[in-house]
């Protein structure tokens, strides 16, 4: 499955409930599934932090939706087989760019 067959399965299951929440409050959804990733990967059930993985590409697949945005698209666009920053594979920008 591509990401855009994956995309368009969260469309069919989701997007009747996606454009009533509208983007905002799907977006308050990712960031909680994002949150609850977090707290996964502070623990070591392997199974615990796959679900929270799922729930972050599906809420991320539900905010695209609603917003009309092509995720595979995009993101091939930007991560064309090399870092968009520094043109290179692999990517070769300072390490200091890492830190957040
Ligand atoms: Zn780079």
């Amino acid at each position: 499955m591509y990401i855009r067959e994956f995309q368009e399965m969260m469309e069919r299951i989701y997007s009747h409930r996606d454009l009533k929440r509208g983007a905002n409050g799907t977006y308050r959804w990712l960031k909680e599934e994002i949150e609850e990733l977090g707290e996964a990967i502070q623990g070591e059930d392997k199974r615990i932090i796959e679900d929270e993985f799922a729930d972050v590409i599906a809420w991320l697949a539900s905010l695209a939706n609603v917003l009309e945005i092509d995720l595979e698209k995009s993101a091939i666009r930007k991560y064309n087989d090399r870092c968009p920053k520094c043109r290179t594979s692999p990517c070769k920008c300072p390490s200091e760019i890492d830190a957040v």
